[in-house]
């Protein structure tokens, strides 16, 4: 078994109108392809597909308080409670995170857990370590329990959507949680890779260097070589299989980790984003994060996700994961 990190340089020519007819101008990108699924990815010259937004995010959410079911006033009253097998009380608790069911029935069991009651705007530069910890770990007991109480349903996996642009419909911040008896494609895919590939991906990262952000004891983050999306970040757990198998110690190890990565964001002028954190109920697979940034709410928005990515399974983007790594790396050495 060998890991490849794959790129390619393609080149074209175009003519272009100028003062005397036309002249003719290089046109060009690299292809890259993920060294453990070979997923494609288009990386074009810098041209600014992902600007910085100044939206008034804090006057656009006063706009859903006075309704939102997870503020303070409705949240213990209007959210669903878990059966008993799942969780005696109804509902997992950790200091101000609260992990519910998710009324929509995303999987068998489904969760949703905020932040907190009280922080229905959550600026990316207001998302701490503790915050994110608190929320991680009433997810992971969510699914640990789940996993307990239902042996069918082992696939794990925690997800984010943050901000519309992101696909969420609720403004107010949340993670969710899946317990499910099938895979999503993408769970089935990551599945298949052999841990021993993981191991040589992660060693030739090291390595090399130039893509590699920090080894914090259980955790390697990565920026991506091949992006799946705009600032694609990777934390990769090589001795956890899936998320209900954490300890506390690791969960708050990644609290840390995904806050300083979205300090990192906060820093890019991003302020929606979506994360997913799977792993595989196999012996030897390697638990992994992936977390990408979505354009911000604009007067000119445009979506980030185009055919390439929801057809073509090959994102387009137009920064240099090497440059990423080297903004990154400070965020998480503090
Ligand atoms: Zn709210």
């Amino acid at each position: 078994m060998s890991v490849s990190f794959r790129r390619e340089r393609v080149e074209g020519e175009i003519l272009v109108p100028s003062d005397s007819g036309y002249e003719p101008r290089r046109t060009g990108y690299e292809m890259r392809w993920d060294p453990l699924t070979s997923q494609a990815c288009k990386l074009l010259p810098e041209s600014n597909l992902l600007p910085s937004s100044d939206f008034d995010l804090a006057g656009f959410g006063d706009q859903s308080k006075s309704w939102c079911p997870f503020c303070a006033e409705r949240v213990e009253r209007v959210t669903p409670r878990f059966a008993a097998a799942i969780s005696a009380e109804g509902l997992f608790r950790r200091g101000e995170a609260l992990c519910f069911p998710n009324l929509a029935g995303y999987a068998r069991h489904a969760s949703v857990s905020i932040y907190g009651p009280d922080r229905h705007f959550l600026p990316l530069d207001q998302i701490t370590q503790r915050l994110v910890a608190d929320n991680l770990q009433t997810q992971v007991d969510f699914c640990r329990s789940a996993c307990r109480a239902d042996g069918e349903a082992t696939w794990v996996s925690l997800s984010a959507n943050h901000m519309l642009p992101s696909g969420s419909s609720l403004f107010h911040p949340h993670v969710q949680g899946a317990v499910d008896p099938f895979p999503t494609t993408q769970q089935a895919i990551s599945a298949g890779v052999p841990g021993e590939l993981v191991g040589e991906y992660l060693a030739a990262e090291r390595s090399m260097g130039e893509r590699h952000i920090a080894s914090s004891g259980e955790i390697e983050w990565l920026a991506a070589f091949a992006p799946a999306g705009f600032h694609d970040l990777r934390a990769f757990l090589p001795r956890f299989e899936s998320p209900e198998r954490l300890p506390e110690l690791v969960v708050q190890e990644l609290g840390r980790g995904l806050a300083a990565a979205l300090q990192l964001y906060a820093e890019l002028g991003c302020s929606s984003f979506n994360w997913a954190l799977f792993g595989a109920p196999r012996p030897g697979h390697v638990l992994n994060l992936r977390l990408v940034a979505r354009a911000g709410l604009h007067e000119s928005y445009r979506s980030d996700v185009t055919y390439f990515e929801r057809l073509h399974g090959t994102a387009l983007v137009d920064q240099a994961p090497e440059l990423l790594a080297e903004r990154a790396r400070p965020f998480f050495n503090t």
